[in-house]
């Protein structure tokens, strides 16, 4: 079968080699002074981007938050040069990234990292200390900017601990998010994740698709809940939906006919 071909662009320039260096040295975004977006790509005739048109969305939102635009038809010519050879069959990870100085789109195979966590996910705690907000759009919370450093450590400090990933606590024990993806749970018969606003939550596209197709509610979350839960999963563009099989050393139950359920609707363009 044909691979993906790793690919870059830059917005205003077109394509350049792959591993050419297109960011200046003073860039914002090298001070995570910016945003960016990561979507899943199904190869074909032609390729799909799993809902593109929601991540436009979230990304201009983002710009908002930084008092820049995004020129969305634009960004949308960029995508279609930039995946137009995704071999059917295959999958890729294609990232918008912008700054108020460069914006770029890369594209690349699918990390084998996502297709393991697709599997299931061993998830431990860990403390983000951080509480709820009001009106205080500055903390950018609904942003995706890139200054990910803290979301980086974690997942580190994850793997330290011979685990996969980790789900955040604010200062008062509540369960906020994973460090790259949201967190779902069925209880009760019905799902369920964690209150978004004003919080250190993302508004996950994944979850906006799971949401509307089955119906999820918010309701605070501490660890024991996940604990009595009928199951959990880690929601994102690239994993989709990945089981949580253990939570600090505890197992989880795993639903392998919701799973299939959840992945579905959760990968799906
Ligand atoms: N929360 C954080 C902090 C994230 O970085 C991500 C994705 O990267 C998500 C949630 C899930 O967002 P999405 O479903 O749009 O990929």
């Amino acid at each position: 079968m044909d691979e993906v071909r790793n690919r870059t662009a830059v917005l205003g320039t077109g394509e350049v080699p792959w591993d050419s260096p297109v960011v200046p040295a003073d860039d914002p975004g090298l001070r995570g002074d910016g945003f960016f977006e990561t979507l899943l790509v199904h190869g074909g005739i032609p390729p799909r981007v799993v809902r593109l048109e929601q991540h436009l969305d979230r990304f201009e939102r983002s710009a908002a938050a930084f008092d820049l635009a995004v020129d969305r038809s634009a960004w949308e010519n960029l995508v279609t040069s930039i995946t137009d050879d995704v071999p059917t069959g295959t999958e890729a990870a294609l990232r918008l990234t912008a700054s108020a100085g460069t914006c770029t789109a890369t594209l690349r195979p699918l990390p084998e990292s996502v297709r393991r966590g697709r599997d299931g996910v061993h998830v431990i705690t860990l403390a983000r200390g951080t509480s709820t907000t009001p009106d205080a759009p500055w903390l950018l919370n609904a942003a995706k900017t890139s200054s990910y450093a803290v979301n980086s450590a974690a997942l580190r400090e994850a793997r330290r601990r011979g685990t996969d990933d980790a789900l955040f606590l604010d200062a008062a024990g509540e369960v906020l998010e994973a460090p790259t993806a949201n967190l779902l749970w069925r209880a009760g018969g019905r799902w369920w994740t964690p209150p978004q606003a004003d919080r250190d939550v993302l508004p996950g596209t994944t979850l906006a698709a799971v949401t509307a197709a089955l119906g999820v509610r918010e309701t605070p979350c501490r660890p024991d809940d996940l604990l009595a839960a009928d199951g959990a999963w880690l929601l994102s563009s690239l994993r989709g939906a990945a089981p949580v099989r253990s939570l600090d050393g505890t197992p989880l139950p795993v639903d392998g006919s919701l799973t299939t359920v959840l992945r579905r609707t959760a990968l799906e363009p």
